[in-house]
């Protein structure tokens, strides 16, 4: 039997959100308990709020935004592995013990990062595990299409930038935010799919493995 795991974050006003970017608003606009026919909510949110998708221009001017990521780098065989970081940044002799199998398009990292969605109340975490720019590198140099992470950002808290433009630059797609608590290491079928919002640097997005 195929079983089906939730990688994805639920979007709520609790859940942390990146310093400086905008706070999760999810309300109820209309009630039918207050008399209206229908309960409408609205939201208001980040587009790199929770489990989301960076496209290229994120750190890129002028390179693709998000509603023309391409479907078939979304979906399709993925890998997990563990990553054991050693340091303060995954680096590459953490990526060369993490067993990526040659071939892999798609590679999905967890980490201890997993830890704090267990305690999403503690807020903003800034210590999270995240791939140094030479990391990034290698994963490019792997031929790494697709990478995902299991905190807000692939790139370290104190140092962005570099990460991003290395991994973006290639054209790889970035999967921020990704909830991989129930998740073992392991090759599954990936669907994720962000919201598909015009001209955008990134989308949240539903994104569910299936073990094959
Ligand atoms: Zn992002």
């Amino acid at each position: 039997m195929r079983e089906i795991f939730d990688a994805t974050l639920t979007i709520s006003p609790g859940l942390p959100t990146w310093p400086g970017d905008p706070k999760v608003v999810l309300e109820r606009f209309s009630r039918i308990e207050d008399g209206a026919d229908a309960n409408i909510s609205r939201m208001a949110i980040g587009v790199h709020t929770g489990t989301h998708v960076d496209a290229p221009y994120h750190f890129v001017e002028g390179a693709k935004t998000v509603e023309h990521l391409d479907l078939n780098l979304l979906t399709g065989h993925a890998q997990v592995v563990f990553v054991e970081v050693k340091g303060e940044d995954i680096e590459v002799s953490d990526l060369q013990q993490a067993g990526i199998p040659r071939g892999t398009d798609r590679l999905l990292l967890k980490t201890r990062n997993s830890g704090y969605w267990e305690r999403i109340e503690d807020g903003f975490q800034q210590d999270f595990a995240a791939l140094s720019p030479e990391a990034a590198q290698y994963l490019v140099d792997l031929g790494i299409q697709l990478v995902g992470i299991d905190y807000l950002s692939i790139a370290p808290f104190k140092e962005g930038k570099l990460t991003h433009q290395v991994l973006l630059r290639a054209g790889m797609v970035v999967i921020e935010g990704l909830d991989l608590r129930a998740v073992q290491p392991g090759r599954y079928e990936l669907y994720c799919l962000p919201l598909k919002l015009a001209e955008t640097d990134g989308a949240p997005a539903r994104v569910i493995l299936i073990r094959e």
